[in-house]
C-alpha cells in the first residue's frame, strides 16, 4: 500500500512519476479524513474525565474550552497548562487533518500538535510517567496517520525532485544536441540549423 520510504520514487519509471505524486496526494487526503474522523469518534485519553473513562479529543478540546474560566481561576497549575497544551495541540492535528493533500504540510502540523500534547505533561508535572497520561486507541491511531503523512509528504518530495531532474537532464542535453548539430557561419558567425546551406543571417554558403 505505502512505498519504503526513499526507495519509492526509484521504483517507477519517469511517466509513471506523475501518477505517483498524484497517488500520494489522494493517499494524504484520505489519512486525513480518517484523522478527521479519528479526532471526533476514538477515545483519546482520560484527562479531562472526572470518572477515568477515555473521551475523544475533540470531547476534550470542548471540556477545556467550556470549563477554562473555572480553571483559571486557580491561577497558572498543571491543569491549565494541560488544557493550554491540549487546546493547541487540537487546533493543529484539526488542520492537519484538513490539508491532507499536502502530506508534508498535515505530517509536520499534526506532529507538532500531538508532541505538546505527549511530551507537554513531562515540562508541565514533576514525575509524571507515560502511563500517568491515560492515553487510550485515538492517541496512536493519530500518531500512526501522521507519521505516514510524513512519509508520504517526503515521497512526494524526492518523487518530485526526481522529475524535475530527469526534466532538465533531458533539457540539457537537447541544448548540447543542437549546438553540437548547428552550424556556424564562417562570415558572420551565427548559429544556424543543422541542414541550412546558406546562412540565415546573411546568406553566404555554409560549407
Ligand atoms: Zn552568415
Amino acid at each position: 500500500m505505502f512505498p519504503v520510504l526513499g526507495l519509492g520514487h526509484r521504483f517507477y519509471t519517469r511517466s509513471e512519476r506523475h501518477g505517483v505524486v498524484h497517488s500520494a496526494r489522494i493517499i494524504g487526503a484520505v489519512l486525513g479524513f480518517a484523522m478527521l474522523g479519528s479526532i471526533f469518534l476514538l477515545p483519546f485519553s482520560n484527562v479531562a474525565s472526572q470518572g477515568g473513562q477515555s473521551q475523544s479529543l475533540f470531547s476534550i478540546f470542548k471540556f477545556f474550552i467550556d470549563n477554562i474560566s473555572s480553571v483559571q481561576i486557580n491561577g497558572v497549575n498543571n491543569e491549565l497548562v494541560t488544557a493550554y497544551l491540549y487546546q493547541l495541540g487540537f487546533i493543529m492535528i484539526l488542520a492537519g487533518s484538513f490539508v491532507g493533500l499536502f502530506p508534508i504540510g498535515s505530517g509536520v502540523l499534526s506532529v507538532i500538535g500531538l508532541s505538546f500534547i505527549t511530551i507537554g505533561p513531562y515540562e508541565v508535572t514533576s514525575g509524571y510517567s507515560f502511563a500517568q497520561s491515560g492515553f487510550s486507541s485515538g492517541f496512536y491511531v493519530i500518531w500512526a496517520l501522521a507519521i505516514v503523512e510524513v512519509m508520504l509528504g517526503i515521497w512526494v518530495f524526492l518523487a518530485t525532485r526526481e522529475k524535475e531532474d530527469s526534466l532538465a537532464r533531458q533539457m540539457r542535453a537537447n541544448a548540447s544536441d543542437v549546438a553540437a548539430s548547428a552550424r556556424v557561419c564562417a562570415l558572420c558567425g551565427a548559429n544556424n540549423p543543422p541542414n541550412a546551406t546558406i546562412c540565415i543571417n546573411c546568406r553566404a554558403p555554409l560549407r
